[in-house]
């Protein structure tokens, strides 16, 4: 059973003794909008106690708030009490809930195209916000005023960028302003949240217009701080010339082409994204140009492509390239290296060292910094095709000792 026919089940039985059942939220904007949605909440009258009561399998991972998950036929879906939400103390998240009706729990939620329910047996739209007649105007607008939304939970601002990003909608003047008004309030909400929402933003198709709005609303600047006009707009370009689908990682490491690399890994500490994210990132932005320096050598180059983000390295710099210069001459060294590449076939990019440590010592070399010195030059000579044998090599080391 796909998601979808689990929670239409699972609405069934709630309707079949007696409650009021509806699919509530996202689902409800996506599936008007005849897109694929990414989950399939329940909204109902029924208290927490009710829904444990009437299905076998339950999680009740969230009964205070009014939440509890139903575990049915191998699926699973999110089933809500309808309720208010009150005492956003910290601008994060509500204090207490309170169990209301449908028209209630509309009316806390974010956005009026997210706060839509529909009925899957009846096929009835229930709409006490109006998203319907936003989602043909394809605006992204509060419920109630945006500036009180924006102080009660401050999460809601990059929210209204995502959904505007992902769904190509504008966001409403007045919620915008709003947004533009509120925006040093961000730096209040947890770094992990904050990049949960701009992976959303930045792994869209469409991620260039949404950091135009990070932009322009001050919301970037809230939560990285330090960029000059020339970088933002270098931002903006090199985001639109990625390719549709990219990493998160990739996408961040095009948000800071125009900077810096110490300044931009100090930026992202906010963020704080895994070690690997981090690691990637800095890899990118620390070897931009280095593609296109056709002075590279051979062993540069096996070591670059021998590197696990290789080919990311490869598709930021073609994105710098064409946001820098434009047109196709602008990428004709990457052309060139492609071939350069190409030419190379099937050659063994990390091959073992034809000679180990304990070789070199037996050649005479005498452990310490030389020691590791003279192993990479070696390797370097080996990766240049210039040592094929460990013959060569051990006439190549005697000559170097030699030297010393
Ligand atoms: P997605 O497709 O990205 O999951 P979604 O609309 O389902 O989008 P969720 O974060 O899954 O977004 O939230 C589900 C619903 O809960 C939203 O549609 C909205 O009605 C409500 N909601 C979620 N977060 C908030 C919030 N911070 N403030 C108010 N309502 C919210
Ligand atoms: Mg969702």
């Amino acid at each position: 059973m796909t998601n979808k026919q689990v929670a239409i089940r699972v609405i069934k039985r709630l309707q079949d003794n007696g409650y009021q059942a509806l699919l509530a939220g996202g689902c409800v904007r996506d599936m008007l909008l005849g897109r694929r949605a990414s989950d399939y909440d329940i909204a109902t009258d029924a208290r927490p106690e009710e829904v444990i009561e009437l299905f076998k399998r339950t999680l009740k991972v969230g009964v205070k708030f009014g939440v509890v998950i139903v575990l049915i036929e191998g699926g699973q879906v999110e089933v809500a009490t309808f309720r208010t939400e009150a005492d956003y103390a910290d601008g994060r998240r509500p204090g207490a809930v309170e169990f209301a009706g449908a028209a209630e729990d509309a009316g806390r939620r974010d956005f009026t195209i997210n706060g839509m329910f529909f009925d899957p047996l009846k096929k009835e739209v229930t709409d006490y916000v109006d998203g319907q007649a936003d989602l043909k105007r394809k605006l992204v607008r509060t419920i109630g005023r945006p500036e009180d939304r924006f102080a009660e939970d401050h999460l809601r601002m990059l929210r209204a960028v995502r959904f505007s990003t992902q769904l190509g909608f504008a966001i409403e003047p007045e919620t915008f302003a709003a947004i533009c008004g509120s925006a040093k309030m961000i730096k209040r909400i947890s770094g992990e949240r904050i990049a949960m929402e701009l992976e959303g933003i930045l792994v869209s198709p469409n991620r260039s217009e949404g950091v135009s709005m990070l932009i322009k609303s001050g919301l970037a600047e809230q939560i990285f701080g330090g960029f000059v006009e020339w970088e933002r707009e270098f931002a903006v370009g090199v985001l639109g010339q990625l390719p549709k689908k990219v990493s998160f990682s990739l996408a961040l490491a095009g948000f800071f082409a125009g900077c810096g690399t110490k300044f931009a890994v100090e930026r992202l500490h906010v963020l704080r994204l895994s070690r690997r994210q981090s690691k990637q990132i800095g890899f990118l932005l620390s070897h931009r140009g280095r593609l296109v320096d056709e002075q590279m050598s051979l062993a540069q180059l096996k070591q670059l492509l021998a590197e696990p983000y290789f080919e990311d390295l490869y598709v930021l710099q073609k994105a710098i390239q064409k946001t820098r210069y434009g047109g196709r001459k602008s990428v004709g060294a990457l052309i060139r290296l492609r071939k350069r590449i190409k030419a190379l076939g099937d050659v063994e990019l990390r091959p073992e060292p034809l000679l180990n440590g304990r070789d070199l010592m037996r050649l005479g070399a005498v452990p310490g910094p030389a020691l590791g010195q003279l192993a990479e030059e070696m390797y370097v000579a080996q990766l240049e095709g210039e040592l094929k044998t460990s013959k060569q090599a051990e006439q190549w080391v005697r000559k170097w000792l030699r030297r010393r």
